[in-house]
């Protein structure tokens, strides 16, 4: 290699941003130092492997699986046009993580495109959430499986978000319980290794996809509490937990033994100022079990 091309590939190795070069084929030819970080997979891990082969398996909010027809590098090696997405890629340890895509051709002297680079990065409208995350993390608050909070944090947050409806009455706070799916199944057929494996996930699923406000919490063994904090409606608060239900649904974790995935019901209702802890638990907890009886992984509202 020239002095000059160490030079540039050296800069674009370096970058922060994730950047990766797919051929005509859709072939990965090049992959960065910051799309190894961004999505956990090594550049020898997919090097040579079609983008199409469902590793990075990017979904759009509505869960559409975009890498067989709606691929945003093949689009615009079709119409010469670049792009921008905002996507959710997997990561390689099953998690998904919320990216802002955009792709380029690259074209020869001649015009003619020969393939098509994509730089993504964190999308840090919803990255926020880490940083309190990271300072929460060794605190009595956390659970240690998983490093979302625990019960007793939950507890806390849950008695002062219904003391604080008083204040905000132009805005509504949500809560929505979450159960995994027949959970015990996964432990008897992969052990409780993979079991423990599943549960971190899905948390880290809702962790990376909620905003910097709202709170989240594993109020019991394969149960998760969220607070959503500064509702403009209850439609608001469907929305996000129709996304968090397709965004599990749609995270897959990679083992040897097998790919694991799961699904959750989930139950949600606002706060009510005359709410106390239990009448609202009560409640959160009554729709959900009316999503497991209506056929889980499903949402229910009330
Ligand atoms: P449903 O769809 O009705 O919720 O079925 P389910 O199998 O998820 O429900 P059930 O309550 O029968 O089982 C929950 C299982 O979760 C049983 C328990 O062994 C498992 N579990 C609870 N905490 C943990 C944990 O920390 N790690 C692992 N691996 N499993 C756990
Ligand atoms: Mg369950
Ligand atoms: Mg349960």
């Amino acid at each position: 290699m020239t002095d000059d091309l160490a030079f540039y590939k050296s800069l674009v190795d370096n970058l922060q941003d994730g950047v990766y070069f797919v051929d005509r084929d859709r072939i990965i030819t090049y992959w960065n130092k910051g799309a190894e970080r961004i999505t956990g997979y090594k550049s020898r891990d997919v090097i040579g492997r079609s983008c199409r082969d469902n590793i990075l398996n990017h979904v759009n909010t509505d869960g559409l699986q975009l890498c067989q027809d709606h691929c945003p590098l093949a689009g615009c090696m079709q119409d010469g046009e670049p792009r921008e997405a905002d996507v959710f890629l997997h990561h390689a340890d099953g998690y998904r993580v919320p990216v802002l895509v955009r792709t380029a051709p690259i074209m020869d002297a001649h015009g003619n495109i020969t393939g098509s680079v994509e730089t993504f990065n964190r999308d840090n409208g919803v990255m926020g959430v880490r940083t309190e995350l990271r300072e929460l993390r060794h605190s009595v608050n956390t659970d240690k499986l998983t490093g979302v909070g625990n019960r007793r944090f939950l507890d806390a947050r849950l008695h002062s978000a219904i003391s604080e409806l008083s204040y905000e009455r132009d805005l509504f706070t949500g809560l929505v319980m979450m159960d995994i799916d027949n959970f015990k199944q996964v432990n008897d057929m992969y052990g409780h290794d993979a079991g423990d494996l599943v549960l971190r996930m899905v948390a880290a699923t809702l962790q990376h996809n909620l905003r910097k406000t709202d709170v989240l919490g594993r109020w019991g063994g394969e149960e998760f509490l969220v607070i959503l904090y500064g509702l403009v409606s209850a439609e608001w608060m469907t929305v996000i937990a129709e996304t968090l239900r397709s965004l599990v649904e749609s995270s897959r974790l990679d083992l040897e033994a097998a790919s694991l995935s799961a699904t959750i019901s989930t139950g949600a209702t606002l706060l009510r100022p005359d709410d106390t802890p239990e009448t609202a638990l009560h409640r959160v907890d009554g729709l959900l079990y009316k999503s497991k009886w209506g056929g889980r992984n499903q949402v229910s509202v009330g």
